[in-house]
Protein backbone atom coordinates (compact mmCIF):
# COMPACT_ATOMS: atom_id res chain seq x y z
CA UNK A 1 0.00 0.00 0.00
CA UNK A 2 1.42 3.40 -0.66
CA UNK A 3 1.93 5.65 2.78
CA UNK A 4 0.24 8.87 2.11
CA UNK A 5 3.13 11.41 1.83
CA UNK A 6 2.16 13.83 5.25
CA UNK A 7 4.23 16.81 3.35
CA UNK A 8 2.16 17.21 0.81
CA UNK A 9 -0.86 18.99 2.27
CA UNK A 10 -3.93 18.61 0.54
CA UNK A 11 -5.51 21.22 -1.50
CA UNK A 12 -8.56 19.67 -2.87
CA UNK A 13 -9.53 22.92 -4.77
CA UNK A 14 -6.46 24.54 -6.20
CA UNK A 15 -7.59 23.73 -10.08
CA UNK A 16 -10.20 26.34 -9.31
CA UNK A 17 -7.54 28.96 -7.31
CA UNK A 18 -7.40 32.02 -8.59
CA UNK A 19 -3.53 32.99 -7.79
CA UNK A 20 -0.37 30.65 -7.49
CA UNK A 21 0.65 30.12 -3.69
CA UNK A 22 3.56 28.51 -2.14
CA UNK A 23 2.10 27.76 1.47
CA UNK A 24 5.70 27.44 2.67
CA UNK A 25 7.79 30.24 1.38
CA UNK A 26 5.32 32.43 3.88
CA UNK A 27 4.87 30.46 6.82
CA UNK A 28 7.83 30.69 9.77
CA UNK A 29 10.13 28.09 9.30
CA UNK A 30 9.73 26.89 12.82
CA UNK A 31 6.20 27.07 12.58
CA UNK A 32 6.67 24.70 9.07
CA UNK A 33 8.76 22.26 10.92
CA UNK A 34 6.43 22.27 14.32
CA UNK A 35 5.54 19.08 15.78
CA UNK A 36 2.82 19.83 17.72
CA UNK A 37 2.37 18.44 21.38
CA UNK A 38 0.82 15.25 21.03
CA UNK A 39 -2.15 15.29 23.74
CA UNK A 40 -3.61 11.99 24.67
CA UNK A 41 -6.64 12.42 23.40
CA UNK A 42 -5.23 12.93 19.94
CA UNK A 43 -3.61 9.19 19.79
CA UNK A 44 -6.83 7.67 21.16
CA UNK A 45 -9.37 7.92 18.14
CA UNK A 46 -10.86 4.72 18.58
CA UNK A 47 -15.13 4.07 19.09
CA UNK A 48 -15.32 1.50 21.83
CA UNK A 49 -13.20 2.26 24.75
CA UNK A 50 -15.21 2.85 27.48
CA UNK A 51 -12.44 2.64 30.23
CA UNK A 52 -10.37 6.01 29.98
CA UNK A 53 -6.74 5.91 31.98
CA UNK A 54 -4.59 7.65 29.39
CA UNK A 55 -5.16 11.36 30.27
CA UNK A 56 -4.38 11.04 33.98
CA UNK A 57 -7.93 12.51 34.49
CA UNK A 58 -10.16 12.20 37.87
CA UNK A 59 -12.39 9.49 37.36
CA UNK A 60 -14.90 11.31 39.13
CA UNK A 61 -17.51 14.39 38.10
CA UNK A 62 -18.29 13.20 34.92
CA UNK A 63 -18.57 14.83 32.63
CA UNK A 64 -16.51 17.47 33.80
CA UNK A 65 -13.56 15.68 34.66
CA UNK A 66 -12.57 14.67 30.70
CA UNK A 67 -10.57 16.76 28.45
CA UNK A 68 -12.41 18.15 26.01
CA UNK A 69 -12.11 17.31 21.80
CA UNK A 70 -8.86 19.71 20.63
CA UNK A 71 -10.29 19.66 17.21
CA UNK A 72 -14.49 20.08 17.92
CA UNK A 73 -15.16 17.79 15.40
CA UNK A 74 -18.89 17.44 16.54
CA UNK A 75 -19.15 21.73 16.38
CA UNK A 76 -17.43 22.09 13.31
CA UNK A 77 -19.82 19.60 11.74
CA UNK A 78 -22.99 21.36 12.74
CA UNK A 79 -21.41 24.35 11.95
CA UNK A 80 -19.83 24.09 8.36
CA UNK A 81 -22.60 23.14 6.57
CA UNK A 82 -24.31 26.18 7.74
CA UNK A 83 -21.18 28.55 6.93
CA UNK A 84 -21.27 26.88 3.71
CA UNK A 85 -17.48 25.39 4.21
CA UNK A 86 -15.79 22.17 4.98
CA UNK A 87 -15.24 21.12 8.60
CA UNK A 88 -11.18 20.95 7.80
CA UNK A 89 -11.46 24.41 6.40
CA UNK A 90 -12.68 25.46 9.67
CA UNK A 91 -10.39 26.32 12.85
CA UNK A 92 -11.98 27.54 16.03
CA UNK A 93 -10.98 29.52 18.88
CA UNK A 94 -11.39 31.38 22.13
CA UNK A 95 -12.43 34.20 20.23
CA UNK A 96 -11.49 35.64 17.40
CA UNK A 97 -8.73 37.18 19.54
CA UNK A 98 -7.31 33.97 19.42
CA UNK A 99 -7.36 33.51 15.37
CA UNK A 100 -5.63 36.86 14.69
CA UNK A 101 -2.86 36.16 17.48
CA UNK A 102 -2.13 33.24 15.32
CA UNK A 103 -2.18 34.40 11.84
CA UNK A 104 1.11 36.33 13.89
CA UNK A 105 2.56 33.58 15.41
CA UNK A 106 2.07 31.78 11.77
CA UNK A 107 3.27 33.49 9.18
CA UNK A 108 5.43 36.67 10.80
CA UNK A 109 9.00 36.50 12.41
CA UNK A 110 9.15 38.94 14.84
CA UNK A 111 11.51 42.02 14.53
CA UNK A 112 11.62 41.15 10.56
CA UNK A 113 7.86 40.76 8.82
CA UNK A 114 5.36 43.78 8.74
CA UNK A 115 1.54 43.38 7.80
CA UNK A 116 -0.57 46.11 6.05
CA UNK A 117 -4.14 47.07 7.57
CA UNK A 118 -7.26 49.40 6.48
CA UNK A 119 -7.29 52.51 8.91
CA UNK A 120 -9.30 52.88 10.84
CA UNK A 121 -10.24 49.67 11.94
CA UNK A 122 -10.84 46.91 14.27
CA UNK A 123 -8.10 47.40 17.06
CA UNK A 124 -6.94 44.05 17.91
CA UNK A 125 -4.93 43.39 15.01
CA UNK A 126 -2.74 46.66 16.21
CA UNK A 127 -2.52 44.98 20.01
CA UNK A 128 -1.61 41.77 18.13
CA UNK A 129 1.42 43.17 15.93
CA UNK A 130 2.87 45.06 18.60
CA UNK A 131 2.46 41.98 21.04
CA UNK A 132 4.46 39.84 18.55
CA UNK A 133 6.95 42.51 17.53
CA UNK A 134 5.51 42.91 13.88
CA UNK A 135 5.46 46.06 12.76
CA UNK A 136 2.31 47.32 11.91
CA UNK A 137 1.22 49.38 8.44
CA UNK A 138 -1.94 50.87 8.50
CA UNK A 139 -3.46 52.17 5.06
CA UNK A 140 -6.24 55.21 5.63
CA UNK A 141 -9.61 54.57 4.27
CA UNK A 142 -11.05 57.77 1.99
CA UNK A 143 -13.65 59.88 3.34
CA UNK A 144 -16.12 57.62 2.86
CA UNK A 145 -14.54 54.90 4.55
CA UNK A 146 -13.61 52.59 1.02
CA UNK A 147 -10.25 51.26 0.67
CA UNK A 148 -8.08 51.81 -2.44
CA UNK A 149 -6.55 48.49 -3.28
CA UNK A 150 -3.28 49.90 -5.32
CA UNK A 151 -2.86 51.95 -2.34
CA UNK A 152 -2.85 48.88 0.42
CA UNK A 153 -0.56 46.70 -1.99
CA UNK A 154 1.29 50.05 -2.28
CA UNK A 155 2.84 49.66 1.03
CA UNK A 156 3.29 46.08 0.93
CA UNK A 157 7.15 44.69 0.43
CA UNK A 158 8.66 41.46 0.41
CA UNK A 159 8.42 41.48 4.30
CA UNK A 160 4.82 41.74 4.40
CA UNK A 161 2.84 38.43 5.11
CA UNK A 162 -0.33 39.80 6.15
CA UNK A 163 -3.71 42.56 4.76
CA UNK A 164 -5.76 43.55 7.20
CA UNK A 165 -8.99 44.03 5.80
CA UNK A 166 -12.59 44.39 8.11
CA UNK A 167 -15.30 44.02 5.90
CA UNK A 168 -18.27 45.34 7.41
CA UNK A 169 -15.56 47.42 8.88
CA UNK A 170 -15.63 48.07 12.58
CA UNK A 171 -16.15 51.05 13.35
CA UNK A 172 -17.58 52.23 10.26
CA UNK A 173 -19.90 50.01 9.88
CA UNK A 174 -19.64 49.75 5.70
CA UNK A 175 -18.71 47.13 3.27
CA UNK A 176 -15.73 47.46 1.61
CA UNK A 177 -16.24 47.11 -2.34
CA UNK A 178 -15.67 43.69 -3.27
CA UNK A 179 -13.65 44.63 -6.58
CA UNK A 180 -11.29 46.27 -4.52
CA UNK A 181 -10.72 43.46 -1.70
CA UNK A 182 -10.16 40.75 -4.63
CA UNK A 183 -7.45 43.14 -6.34
CA UNK A 184 -5.73 42.76 -3.13
CA UNK A 185 -6.33 38.49 -3.09
CA UNK A 186 -5.03 38.76 -6.61
CA UNK A 187 -1.85 40.79 -6.90
CA UNK A 188 -0.38 40.34 -3.10
CA UNK A 189 2.31 37.52 -3.20
CA UNK A 190 3.90 37.51 -0.15
CA UNK A 191 1.56 36.67 2.26
CA UNK A 192 -2.10 36.06 3.30
CA UNK A 193 -5.01 38.40 3.22
CA UNK A 194 -7.13 37.91 6.23
CA UNK A 195 -10.90 39.21 5.63
CA UNK A 196 -12.78 39.56 9.32
CA UNK A 197 -16.52 39.35 8.77
CA UNK A 198 -17.31 39.33 12.29
CA UNK A 199 -20.59 41.38 11.06
CA UNK A 200 -21.51 39.67 7.88
CA UNK A 201 -24.85 38.40 9.37
CA UNK A 202 -26.22 41.65 9.25
CA UNK A 203 -25.45 42.31 5.82
CA UNK A 204 -26.84 41.50 2.11
CA UNK A 205 -23.43 41.33 1.02
CA UNK A 206 -22.37 37.33 -0.11
CA UNK A 207 -19.81 36.28 2.53
CA UNK A 208 -16.00 36.01 1.22
CA UNK A 209 -15.58 32.59 3.14
CA UNK A 210 -17.77 31.22 0.10
CA UNK A 211 -14.50 32.02 -2.04
CA UNK A 212 -12.57 30.06 -0.06
CA UNK A 213 -11.55 27.68 -2.89
CA UNK A 214 -10.28 30.34 -5.50
CA UNK A 215 -8.73 31.89 -2.99
CA UNK A 216 -5.56 29.81 -0.96
CA UNK A 217 -3.93 33.13 -0.07
CA UNK A 218 -7.58 34.02 1.91
CA UNK A 219 -8.41 33.73 6.05
CA UNK A 220 -11.91 34.89 6.49
CA UNK A 221 -13.08 34.95 10.51
CA UNK A 222 -16.11 35.05 11.50
CA UNK A 223 -17.45 35.07 15.39
CA UNK A 224 -20.64 34.03 17.55
CA UNK A 225 -19.93 37.32 19.65
CA UNK A 226 -22.52 38.99 17.67
CA UNK A 227 -25.55 37.47 15.23
CA UNK A 228 -25.38 34.56 17.51
CA UNK A 229 -25.45 36.43 20.52
CA UNK A 230 -22.90 34.28 22.70
CA UNK A 231 -19.87 37.20 23.34
CA UNK A 232 -20.26 35.11 26.78
CA UNK A 233 -18.75 31.58 25.91
CA UNK A 234 -15.15 32.90 23.54
CA UNK A 235 -15.77 31.42 20.22
CA UNK A 236 -14.14 32.50 16.79
CA UNK A 237 -14.03 31.07 13.66
CA UNK A 238 -11.04 31.45 10.68
CA UNK A 239 -12.17 30.11 7.55
CA UNK A 240 -8.86 29.07 4.87
CA UNK A 241 -7.48 26.26 3.10
CA UNK A 242 -7.09 22.84 4.62
CA UNK A 243 -2.84 23.32 4.55
CA UNK A 244 -3.75 26.42 6.31
CA UNK A 245 -6.29 25.42 8.87
CA UNK A 246 -3.72 22.30 9.67
CA UNK A 247 -1.05 25.01 10.58
CA UNK A 248 -3.86 26.82 12.89
CA UNK A 249 -4.76 22.90 14.49
CA UNK A 250 -0.42 22.41 15.44
CA UNK A 251 0.06 25.66 16.79
CA UNK A 252 -2.86 26.14 18.80
CA UNK A 253 -2.99 25.50 22.35
CA UNK A 254 -3.97 21.20 22.69
CA UNK A 255 -7.71 22.39 24.43
CA UNK A 256 -8.00 25.99 23.16
CA UNK A 257 -12.26 25.50 23.27
CA UNK A 258 -13.50 24.45 26.73
CA UNK A 259 -16.45 21.60 26.54
CA UNK A 260 -18.71 24.57 28.28
CA UNK A 261 -17.98 26.24 25.25
CA UNK A 262 -18.54 23.20 22.78
CA UNK A 263 -21.84 22.65 24.38
CA UNK A 264 -22.92 26.01 24.23
CA UNK A 265 -21.91 26.62 20.99
CA UNK A 266 -23.94 23.30 19.79
CA UNK A 267 -26.63 24.86 21.56
CA UNK A 268 -27.40 28.26 19.96
CA UNK A 269 -26.32 26.53 16.82
CA UNK A 270 -29.19 24.35 17.10
CA UNK A 271 -31.65 27.79 17.44
CA UNK A 272 -30.56 29.06 14.23
CA UNK A 273 -34.52 30.28 13.92
CA UNK A 274 -34.20 32.28 16.81
CA UNK A 275 -30.83 33.50 15.83
CA UNK A 276 -32.39 34.70 12.48
CA UNK A 277 -35.56 36.52 13.96
CA UNK A 278 -33.33 38.24 16.22
CA UNK A 279 -30.96 40.18 13.38
CA UNK A 280 -34.11 40.37 11.65
CA UNK A 281 -35.28 42.62 14.42
CA UNK A 282 -31.86 44.08 14.68
CA UNK A 283 -31.81 44.74 10.74
CA UNK A 284 -35.48 46.28 11.49
CA UNK A 285 -34.25 48.66 14.41
CA UNK A 286 -31.23 49.59 12.28
CA UNK A 287 -33.88 50.80 9.45
CA UNK A 288 -35.82 52.71 12.35
CA UNK A 289 -32.96 54.41 14.18
CA UNK A 290 -30.59 55.66 11.15
CA UNK A 291 -33.23 58.01 9.75
CA UNK A 292 -34.29 59.35 13.14
CA UNK A 293 -30.26 59.66 13.92
CA UNK A 294 -29.91 61.88 10.57
CA UNK A 295 -33.40 64.11 11.73
CA UNK A 296 -30.97 64.74 14.97
CA UNK A 297 -29.93 68.74 15.25
CA UNK A 298 -26.55 67.13 16.86
CA UNK A 299 -25.72 65.09 13.65
CA UNK A 300 -23.13 66.47 11.42
CA UNK A 301 -22.94 63.45 8.85
CA UNK A 302 -24.33 59.56 9.35
CA UNK A 303 -22.63 56.84 7.76
CA UNK A 304 -24.19 53.80 5.93
CA UNK A 305 -23.87 51.02 7.66
CA UNK A 306 -23.98 46.80 7.07
CA UNK A 307 -23.44 45.78 10.41
CA UNK A 308 -25.54 46.10 13.95
CA UNK A 309 -24.19 49.11 14.99
CA UNK A 310 -24.23 53.24 13.22
CA UNK A 311 -20.97 55.72 13.29
CA UNK A 312 -22.49 59.60 13.42
CA UNK A 313 -20.15 62.24 13.80
CA UNK A 314 -22.14 64.95 15.95
CA UNK A 315 -20.91 68.16 16.85
CA UNK A 316 -19.38 67.50 19.90
CA UNK A 317 -18.33 63.55 20.78
CA UNK A 318 -17.12 63.81 24.24
CA UNK A 319 -20.01 66.30 25.29
CA UNK A 320 -22.52 64.28 24.33
CA UNK A 321 -20.71 60.88 25.21
CA UNK A 322 -20.73 62.30 28.53
CA UNK A 323 -24.11 63.07 28.98
CA UNK A 324 -25.33 59.80 27.54
CA UNK A 325 -23.03 58.07 30.36
CA UNK A 326 -25.03 60.02 32.66
CA UNK A 327 -28.44 58.95 31.82
CA UNK A 328 -26.91 55.55 32.04
CA UNK A 329 -26.33 55.20 28.42
CA UNK A 330 -23.01 53.82 27.35
CA UNK A 331 -21.90 54.51 22.82
CA UNK A 332 -18.59 54.05 22.02
CA UNK A 333 -16.70 57.47 21.75
CA UNK A 334 -14.42 57.22 18.77
CA UNK A 335 -13.47 60.85 18.54
CA UNK A 336 -9.71 60.06 18.91
CA UNK A 337 -9.98 57.75 15.82
CA UNK A 338 -8.19 59.16 13.08
CA UNK A 339 -10.71 59.94 10.03
CA UNK A 340 -13.36 59.39 13.10
CA UNK A 341 -12.94 62.88 15.30
CA UNK A 342 -16.53 63.59 16.70
CA UNK A 343 -17.63 60.03 15.64
CA UNK A 344 -19.87 57.93 17.95
CA UNK A 345 -20.23 54.10 17.17
CA UNK A 346 -23.98 53.20 18.66
CA UNK A 347 -24.95 49.65 18.53
CA UNK A 348 -28.63 48.52 17.69
CA UNK A 349 -30.01 47.73 20.94
CA UNK A 350 -33.50 46.34 21.52
CA UNK A 351 -36.54 49.05 20.46
CA UNK A 352 -37.17 49.77 23.93
CA UNK A 353 -33.15 50.88 24.39
CA UNK A 354 -33.13 52.81 20.79
CA UNK A 355 -36.12 54.94 22.04
CA UNK A 356 -34.71 55.67 25.61
CA UNK A 357 -31.38 56.80 23.47
CA UNK A 358 -33.25 59.05 20.57
CA UNK A 359 -34.97 60.78 23.54
CA UNK A 360 -32.14 61.40 25.26
CA UNK A 361 -29.98 62.55 21.98
CA UNK A 362 -33.04 65.06 21.28
CA UNK A 363 -33.13 66.46 24.54
CA UNK A 364 -29.29 67.40 24.54
CA UNK A 365 -28.44 71.15 24.21
C1 LIG B 1 -16.49 42.13 17.78
C2 LIG B 1 -15.49 41.82 16.73
C3 LIG B 1 -14.88 40.57 16.68
C4 LIG B 1 -15.23 39.50 17.67
O1 LIG B 1 -14.17 39.13 18.44
P1 LIG B 1 -14.37 37.87 19.41
O2 LIG B 1 -12.98 37.73 19.99
O3 LIG B 1 -14.75 36.71 18.55
O4 LIG B 1 -15.41 38.22 20.40
C5 LIG B 1 -13.99 40.30 15.67
N1 LIG B 1 -13.70 41.23 14.73
C6 LIG B 1 -14.28 42.43 14.74
C7 LIG B 1 -13.97 43.40 13.67
C8 LIG B 1 -15.18 42.78 15.75
O5 LIG B 1 -15.72 44.00 15.76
Amino acid sequence: MIQPDTNAIPQPATSRAAVDFDLQRIVRPNIWALEPYSCARDEFKGMAAHVFLDANENPYHSPLNRYPDPLQEKLKAALAPLKGVRPTQTFLGNGSDEAIDLVYRIFCRPAQDNVVAIAPTYGMYKVCADVNDVEYRPVLLDENFQMDAHKLLARCDANTRVVWICSPNNPTGNNMQRAEVETVLRNFRSGVVVVDEAYSDFSAAEPLRLQLDRYPNLIVLNTLSKAWASAAIRLGMAFASEAIISLFNKTKYPYNVNALTQEQALSILSERDKVEQWVSQIKNERERLLPALYELPICRRLYPTDANFVLIKVTDADAIYRYLVERGIVVRNRNRVQLCENGLRITIGTPQENTELLSALRQYK
